[in-house]
């Protein structure tokens, strides 16, 4: 019998990780709360990839019938030189493994909610959570609910983390993203990553025509993070005059970019306590280049789930965190050595080129190889 029967478990935050654990939470027969401090479930007008690792999970809370309406089923990445534009290689994501999706981030969001209302889950908007106990407790403006568990996905500036963790803020990164979509119908389903000294672009096709654009550079100088910072084109467009014309022709169109400073924790050491965790960039927080943030969060949201479904909370909280810390380090290292690889200069750009290149020809299996103790995973077998 799991050990959720009827539990009552409080999620806060209705991202991402907090809409897939509160699906997670409800599978295993818990009844569930999302409090929101937004005033409607969703997300910003961008893409997000959902590789295979995350996609079992969605397929595991009942939503693979949904996917293929959802998202766009990727069929290549592209590595290139962003000076030049030349595609350096061609890694087929199509033919050889599960499928690797490009979502709309709303649709997302959407088809999650959709999931939660059918569940039955209850979601109080405008609900900001001011305070949270180690006991269970979660106050708003509203007062104060106790629960079983509560699970902080409140990301960033989490306030859970906060409580397990009082030490420590985020800290700039150094890097800065502008983020957009153009219309360009008609475009093959691939990432292709532009890649410059100091700066990269990845762009990929969304649903409905459009070309969503991420467009990153190192800077010394701060910038806020968070979706209401707009920036000018020409700003844009002045960061990276020195990429090849295609580029800067895709670049010329996005019309409204967001400017974003890449912020982040390291992962937080103390994931639980008593009847609190968290989960996601809560926990974990890492830089965009390797496409994982939200897969990870949705691994997390069955892996604690499960894990709380399977034991008591004084083991089944000890074994989330065991399972999970080791892996979602090694995601984030392998992030942060994208971030160094994507922007070289000179000799190291050019070997580093030419081994790409290399691989692209003789063996284009050996990237996916590379990468297969992160996209075979399947959190939702053990
Ligand atoms: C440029 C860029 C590109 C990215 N691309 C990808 C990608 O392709 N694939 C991928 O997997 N990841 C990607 N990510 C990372 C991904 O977006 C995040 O890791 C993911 O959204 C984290 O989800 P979350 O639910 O943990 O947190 P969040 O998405 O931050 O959600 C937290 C939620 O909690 C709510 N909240 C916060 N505080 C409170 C409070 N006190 N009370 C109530 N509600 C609260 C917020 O309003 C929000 O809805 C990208 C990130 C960036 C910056």
């Amino acid at each position: 019998m799991s050990h959720l029967e009827n539990a009552s478990v409080a999620i806060i935050g209705g991202g991402i990780g907090g809409l897939a654990a509160a699906l997670a939470f409800s599978h295993f027969g818990a009844v569930v709360t999302v409090y929101e401090q937004a005033d409607a479930l969703t997300e910003a007008g961008a893409g997000i990839q959902i590789t295979p690792n995350g996609g079992r999970v969605l397929a595991a809370l009942g939503l693979s019938g949904q996917l293929d309406a959802f998202s766009l089923r990727a069929q290549a990445v592209q590595p290139r030189d962003g000076l030049t534009g030349r595609v350096i290689a061609r890694f087929d994501l199509g033919a050889q493994m599960p499928p690797y999706r490009f979502f709309h981030r709303a649709a997302l969001i959407d088809m999650l909610a959709d999931g939660c209302r059918q569940a039955g889950v209850t979601v109080h908007l405008g609900a900001r959570v001011a305070q949270v106990t180690r006991d269970g407790a979660v106050v708003t403006q509203n007062g104060s609910e106790r629960h079983d568990l509560v699970v902080g996905a409140d990301g960033l500036h989490s306030v859970a983390r906060g409580v397990l963790n009082p030490q420590g803020a985020p800290f700039f990164t150094g890097q800065v993203a502008w983020r957009g979509t153009i219309n360009a119908p008609d475009m093959p389903p691939e990432a292709n990553i532009w890649m410059a000294p100091g700066k990269h672009v990845v762009t990929y096709p969304l649903k409905d025509g459009l070309l969503n654009v991420v467009a990153v550079q190192e800077r010394t100088d701060w910038a806020a993070e968070g979706w209401h910072h707009a920036d000018t084109p020409d700003n844009l467009q002045a960061a990276f005059a020195d990429t090849c014309a295609d580029l800067q022709k895709l670049i010329a169109q996005v019309q409204s970019p967001k400017l974003w400073g890449l912020f982040r924790h390291p992962v937080a050491d103390c994931w639980h306590r008593d009847r609190l965790t968290i989960l996601g960039d809560a926990a974990h927080p890492t830089l965009p280049f390797l496409a994982q943030g939200a897969n990870l969060a949705l691994e997390d949201a069955w892996t604690l789930a499960a894990a709380c479904a399977d034991a008591p909370l004084t083991q089944a909280l000890p074994i989330y965190q065991s399972k999970r810390a080791p892996r979602v380090t090694r995601a984030i290292n392998t992030a942060n050595a994208n971030a160094k690889n994507y922007h070289l200069d000179g000799l190291p750009r050019r070997i580093a080129h030419a081994g790409l290149r290399t691989l692209g020809t003789l063996a284009p299996d050996a990237f996916l190889k590379r990468l297969s103790w992160l996209y075979d995973h399947d959190v939702t077998a053990s």
